[in-house]
């Protein structure tokens, strides 16, 4: 069957093998649509997905911008975690649970969220982990994704290491604001929301959901992991930013159509992907035959080990939208998916084409072509994945996907290099030493290559000693 989980998810075992495809062992298909990959039973999964990154940045801009803060530095990213919460973490990094996204009614309800989480970052508000995970060990969130893309990927214990130390101080629950922090972040926010013209009424709508759950359910702070436990509710900061949000010549704005239909398009596919199939059919019934409806069905059907449903859903969605590439996409990842790799490669060329060469998406072509077996694909996927990692270097899985590539052409000086720079980033010192110097041996001193070798093998040289000094 085919199971959207990674072999790393823990409870994923069913079906697992029909995601390795043969002839590439290691390889797992985490370059699916949700990109995902942990380790143990209390890891926290990051989901990434190019359509969801591109909503989440395109709705954050405007606010990014008014916090001062440059878009290129700051990132909204998604963690499956059922709890509605988000928190900042990592810097500029803006965490989303994806139980946020599939409880929120529309786009301007989660910009409220971005609006006040931009405030803790502009607040230099600290994480307060009783246990100073992030401090006692250096480890970064950002080491925790590329820890996550190298388990993913097939680096093992090196990655798992790197998610033990950061999954914790990446877990929501573990991060608590002071009310007085709280109350700047939503001052911080509402100027935000003001100077980027975006109403507050979704803000005050989340927050009232957020209070209506907790009523409901009697959730005690103690024992809710969810956002009213790491940004303290009450009503008087309800009533403060009804205040300031009424008052603003934006709060009667309307959201914009486009933005929010595409907000409508993620949050099906994300319930899609993380619900049972049985609660996204019910939230999704067949009778509706709405585009979202469509999307949702379509992973629902895929979870379940429904091709043939799952492929007729993305038909029924590519007649509505002809060429939209996220749809181009999905096509690719079933048929890759269900072993049909040969297949995926056309759909997965006009959705790397449609999005301008999304790295994510250049990914999973390059997997594809690998995957076929082909040696005729080879010099297409060298030349996908290399754009794609002058896009965005910071990705272990495509390095993986390009060692091999270059293996299988016989090129072992560029396959050591590329696994250098996937051990690397992946926080593995002693592989990315061990690489760097097996492909410095085997390249031209001077070039390029080589000079880029030495500075891998010079880096994780120095963050061994370091290492041991710690010791
Ligand atoms: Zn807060």
């Amino acid at each position: 069957m085919a199971s959207l989980r990674s072999r790393y998810s823990g409870t994923g075992s069913g079906g697992f093998a029909r995601h390795i495809l043969r002839g590439a062992r290691t390889m797992v298909a985490v370059f699916a649509t949700f990109n995902l990959a942990l380790s143990s039973a209390h890891a926290q999964e990051i989901l990434r997905d190019a359509e969801t990154e591109a909503l989440l940045a395109e709705a954050s801009a405007p606010l990014v911008k008014a916090a001062g803060l440059d878009p290129r530095n700051v990132q909204v990213l998604l963690i499956r975690d059922d709890s509605i919460n988000a928190f900042v973490a990592g810097g500029q990094i803006v965490w989303i649970h994806s139980g946020l996204i599939t409880a929120a009614d529309n786009v301007n309800q989660v910009q409220g969220v971005i609006a006040h989480e931009l405030g803790h970052i502009e607040g230099g508000h600290v994480i307060r982990s009783s246990e100073g995970i992030k401090e006692a060990t250096g480890i970064s969130i950002l080491s925790l994704v590329l820890g996550a893309a190298a388990v993913a990927a097939g680096a093992g214990e090196a990655g798992m290491g790197i998610l033990a130390a950061g999954q914790q101080a990446a877990m929501g629950k573990y991060l608590a604001f002071s009310r007085t922090q709280e109350s700047s972040a939503d001052l911080a926010g509402a100027r935000y929301l003001h100077t980027a013209g975006i109403s507050g009424k979704g803000s005050l709508e989340f927050f009232k959901k957020l209070q209506n759950l907790e009523y409901r359910y009697r959730v005690r702070e103690d024992t809710n992991d969810g956002y009213a436990t790491t940004h303290p509710l009450s009503s008087d900061r309800i009533q403060v930013l009804t205040d300031l949000y009424q008052k603003d010549p934006a709060w009667a704005k309307p959201v914009d159509p486009a933005l929010e239909a595409r907000f409508e398009r993620v949050k099906a596919k994300l319930t899609g992907y993380v619900s049972d199939p049985p609660v996204t059919l019910r939230k999704y019934p067949e009778t509706d035959s709405s585009v979202p409806a469509f999307y949702a069905r379509a992973y629902a059907y895929h979870k379940s080990a429904y091709p043939d449903q799952a492929l007729s859903a993305v038909k029924a969605l590519l007649t509505a939208i002809p060429n939209d590439p996220y749809f181009d996409e999905l096509e690719g990842q079933i048929l890759l998916e269900n072993g049909h790799p040969a297949d995926a490669i056309g759909p997965l060329r006009q959705a790397v084409a449609g999005t301008r060469g999304n790295p994510l998406i250049s990914g999973m072509l390059g997997h594809a072509l690998v995957a076929t077996e082909d040696p005729s694909h080879l010099d297409e996927a060298e030349q996908v994945l290399r754009s794609a990692l002058t896009r965005d270097r910071e990705n272990p899985f495509a390095w993986y996907v390009l060692g091999n590539v270059y293996a299988r052409k016989g090129n072992n000086a560029l396959a050591a290099l590329a696994s250098a720079e996937q051990a690397d980033l992946s926080n593995n010192p002693a592989q990315a030493s061990r690489q760097a110097q097996a492909a410095m041996t085997a390249l031209k001193p001077g070039t390029h290559d080589y000079l880029r070798a030495q500075d891998i093998a010079m880096a994780a040289q120095g963050a061994m000693e370091r290492r041991k000094k710690k010791k």
